[in-house]
């Protein structure tokens, strides 16, 4: 089975709107043909329109960083599925470890996320953390079946493989310490098997699972030559449009 991997970039809450189409200017044309390998970039809300308008007609794949479960309605603040698909937002990141930290999003909240994000035509690339402390207690594998088992919950057989994982270990995240990459297998591959459990085999061999926490130039091509590591989620890295490149063209 053949997954296209992807290589994406999360900038969180960096940059302005004038930065971030300046790095997309410059990025634009120097991306793998997208039947190859994807380039998705995760900015701020108020960037992503612009972006968009900056990437077009390129392999540059725009995604949010959150978006809400309604599309429309009285719930300030926050940003719909549907506004984000119509502007030409193909992809949004949901439950990274700094929104269910600082923001306590629960499991429950991330699964309603998730159907709304599909049900709007985006691809959710879904986080799955995991701590230092439950690694050491052993409690690794409990926790991170259980995060798949909740945040993929009830969906369309036909909608699983739109779905991206990030296995992200929240002690790798910003530290400069990535994972070890037999490590980082053996997470992804526990949950492919999760999937595996939940859809069936031949749709979890679709899914792409990407490891994120501290990637960089130097470690990328040990990551994503594991087989279940079908490519990487970078913050820090991809911040700098010739340090982004270097993760791209790896
Ligand atoms: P990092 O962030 O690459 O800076 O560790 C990754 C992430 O938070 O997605």
């Amino acid at each position: 089975m053949m997954r296209s991997p992807i290589v994406a970039g999360n900038w969180k809450m960096n940059k302005t709107v004038e930065e971030a189409v300046e790095f997309v200017n410059q990025i634009k044309n120097h991306l793998p043909n997208p039947d190859v390998q994807e380039t998705v970039l995760a900015a701020p809300t108020i960037a992503l329109v612009p972006m968009v308008k900056a990437a077009a007609g390129t392999p540059l794949k725009i995604a949010a960083e959150n978006c809400y479960y309604q599309d429309a309605g009285a719930f300030t603040g926050e940003t719909s599925p549907t506004t984000l698909y119509s502007a030409g937002i193909h992809h949004v990141i949901l439950g990274h470890s700094e929104r269910r930290k600082l923001f306590n999003e629960t499991d429950h909240l991330i699964n309603l996320k998730v159907h709304a994000a599909l049900d709007a035509g985006l691809c959710p690339i879904v986080c799955c953390d995991e701590t230092m402390g439950r690694r050491v207690a052993g409690k690794k594998v409990h926790w991170v079946v259980s995060r798949i088992l909740a945040d993929l919950k009830d969906l369309k057989p036909e909608n699983v493989d739109k779905v991206t994982i990030a296995y992200e270990p929240s002690w790798a995240i910003g530290t400069g310490e990535s994972m070890d990459p037999d490590q980082a297998e053996e997470g992804c591959y526990l949950i492919r098997q999760t999937i595996a459990d939940m859809y069936g085999d031949t749709i979890a061999n679709n899914v792409r699972i990407l490891y994120g926490g501290s990637v960089n130039s130097d470690n990328i091509n040990q990551l994503m030559a594991s087989q279940d590591i079908d490519g990487v989620l970078a913050g820090g890295a991809s911040l700098d449009p010739q340090s982004f490149l270097k993760l791209v063209n790896h």
